[in-house]
């Protein structure tokens, strides 16, 4: 009959309002969410697969709405990019995360690393080249200490543009790397074009190893071994994928095995100077 399905169309519509209406919600707060400090970052450890030391942090964005709680970065950070907020926001998290690795390099290890994860749309703008020579000139940091995550997105348009602009990145000292890589656009293309100097495996490849599919992983490890490129696994959950990954070349990982991303006072406690660990 006529009504069959009306029912459906009304739920669906109510649903897509309530997306709709979140969606809105988190827009406009999001324009105050960095001056009410609702933003923070917190650090995941990355280990070096030979030693065990922590060799730097990858610090991750959060934010802490107060009326719906934690909002996870997968789900802000598009609405930033399409609300055109993700330029402070991103320009912030990069000092912001400079100025703790040139404190923790005093307190934990003078050779402490910080990997910063970087936008496509961030890495277009021209304020972001001018934040790296600001961090640059104010000297706090070393920018050999510092990397630079980007997707292999960022150069499905503009190739040539893309690489001058790497190449002058890493003119200003940052190191490159490319993140989740396996998972996007003509993975092999980039590499042979693009001047980077570390891989992140994504997580699907290592969750392999427990599935006894180690193919792929094994030809990425090859392959970021011949580029000579620092090769570090992330995700890893188990003693399966650490002990698998402690026999190759891959340099170092990430992983709730060793530590979820940890505030800078869990940082501090686990990790300080008066904590030797
Ligand atoms: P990503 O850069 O690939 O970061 C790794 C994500 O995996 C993080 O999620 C981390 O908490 C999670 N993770 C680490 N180890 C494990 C593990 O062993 N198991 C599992 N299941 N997950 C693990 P998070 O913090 O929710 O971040 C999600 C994504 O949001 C990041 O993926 C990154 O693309 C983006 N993101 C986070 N912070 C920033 C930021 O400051 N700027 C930009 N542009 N993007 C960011
Ligand atoms: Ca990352
Ligand atoms: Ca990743
Ligand atoms: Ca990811």
């Amino acid at each position: 009959g006529k009504s069959i399905g009306t029912g459906t169309i009304q739920y669906l519509t109510h649903e897509m309002d309530e997306q709709f209406t979140r969606k809105l919600q988190l827009e406009r707060s999001l324009f105050t969410a960095l001056e009410d400090q609702a933003l923070h970052l917190v650090y995941q450890p990355i280990i070096n697969l030979k030693t065990k030391h922590v060799d730097g942090f990858e610090a991750l964005l959060r934010w802490n709405h107060t009326a719906l709680g934690s909002i996870p970065p997968d789900e802000f950070i598009p609405l930033a990019e399409e609300a055109a907020l993700i330029t402070p926001i991103n320009n912030w998290v990069v000092i912001e995360a400079c100025e703790r690795l040139a404190l923790w390099q005093k307190q934990i290890a003078p050779d402490l690393t910080m990997a910063i994860n970087i936008s496509p749309h961030q890495f277009q703008s021209d304020s972001f080249v001018r934040t790296l020579q600001h961090v640059v000139s104010q000297k706090k940091i070393d920018p050999r200490f510092v990397t630079l995550e980007l997707t292999e997105n960022i150069a499905i348009l503009q190739t040539q543009r893309t690489i001058e602009r790497m190449q002058l990145i890493q003119a200003l000292g940052f190191r490159l790397s490319i993140d989740d890589f396996g998972t996007g656009y003509s993975s092999l293309q980039y590499l042979r074009a693009f001047p980077i100097d570390e891989l992140k495996i994504d997580k699907v490849f290592i969750d392999g190893i427990d599935l006894g599919e180690n193919g792929l992983l094994d030809s990425i490890i090859q392959l970021g071994q011949n580029l000579k490129l620092n090769l570090v696994a992330e995700g890893v959950e188990t003693t399966t994928a650490l002990s698998y990954l402690e026999a190759t070349a891959c340099q170092q990982m990430q992983g709730f095995i060793f530590s979820e991303p940890l505030s800078v006072e869990e940082v501090e406690l686990r990790f300080g100077s008066s904590n030797p660990e």
